[in-house]
């Protein structure tokens, strides 16, 4: 055979691993699929996959434990994105709390902030509890140990004093398991946070009869006071069946963030695909309906801006 000819048989052959070698396959860690990081992750995925032809970005999520086991798959190198809770962010950031036992993660970086998280605690509305001291030796799920809710559920126990002992029992099922439990009386109280509304809540109330407990005030102050990045929140009355009183509680954000390893280009290419799509974006879930760009650059986070996020902030006129 001719040498050419050769040439150009082994150029065909490996014409389509190029073309496959070109794709960046990138993945977002999220949580349950009933939550709202799953759904969210979908949304910001969607968006960046119509750019595929242009941007050679294949976007994918993955449904994880939450927010604590996002950072660590994150620091793993494990996944390149993932949506956490801002108390979380700056703990891994920092190496507190949960991450004590790690370095400080100085390579997380922030991409953007989505929305308010309610913490929330549920039980059933004929129950005898009234208020967060009531569910003392009860029977309480904290959500799966890489969640963001069983984490913050120990900041706030905390804050009162309590320790696992304080309770009856204490369970770790996943939050769609949670309803259920809930409702057949195997367990008396759920804890969760999300952006509202949301899948879980929504189940729980529509199951069967639950309420939403306020927290005090006096425990949300003390809580703000040692950890300020937590505000005050609300569940508006009426957003879930047979809760028609606002709630009173309180809330973080919740933010996209990478590693300073992932490249400068996908991140930019990430926020581009959802703000030059912002309005398309705002109808793909009702927790982004009151979205807006500015609020979206910095709220919560204490990661450092990613230089691919940056980039576009500057180039849209979000920041100077
Ligand atoms: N905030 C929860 C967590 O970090 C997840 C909520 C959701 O999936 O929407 O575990």
């Amino acid at each position: 055979m001719k040498r050419s000819s050769v040439i150009a048989i082994i150029l065909t052959l490996l014409m389509p691993l190029s073309a496959y070698s070109a794709t960046k396959y990138i993945s977002i860690g999220t949580g349950a699929i009933t939550g709202v990081y799953y759904p969210a992750g979908g949304a910001i995925c969607r968006l960046l996959n119509r750019g595929r032809k242009e941007h050679g970005i294949r976007c994918s999520v993955e449904s994880t434990g939450g927010s604590v086991s996002n950072l660590n798959a994150i620091r793993n190198n494990a996944i390149d994105f993932g949506i956490v809770q801002s108390d979380w962010q700056y703990q891994a950031y920092n190496g507190a709390k949960f991450f004590s036992d790690q370095r400080p993660f100085e390579e997380l970086r922030s991409v953007f902030s989505l929305y308010t998280e309610t913490f929330t605690i549920a039980v059933k509305a004929d129950s005898q509890i009234k208020n967060l001291d009531d569910i003392l030796k009860k029977n309480v799920n904290f959500g799966p140990l890489g969640s963001g809710m069983y984490a913050t559920m120990k900041v706030l126990m905390d804050v009162k004093g309590w320790t696992q002992d304080s309770f009856e029992s204490v369970t770790y099922l996943q939050p769609s398991e949670q309803p259920k439990a809930l409702c057949e009386g195997k367990i008396d109280v759920m804890v969760y946070a999300a952006g509202n509304p949301n899948g879980v809540l929504q189940e729980a109330t529509q199951a069967c009869k639950v309420k939403i407990i306020s927290i005090d005030d006096k425990t949300i102050s003390k809580l703000i006071k040692v950890n300020p990045f937590y505000v005050q929140a609300v569940i508006p009355g009426a957003m879930y069946a047979n809760n028609n009183e606002d709630i009173n509680t309180f809330g973080v954000m919740a933010s996209l963030v990478t590693s300073n390893k992932v490249d400068e280009e996908i991140v930019y290419n990430i926020i581009k695909s959802t703000f030059d799509n912002f309005d398309n974006f705002k109808t793909l879930h009702p927790v982004f309906s009151t979205l807006e760009k500015g609020n979206m650059v910095k709220a919560g986070n204490s990661a450092p801006i990613h230089p691919g996020a940056l980039r576009y902030f500057k180039e849209a006129k979000l920041i100077k």
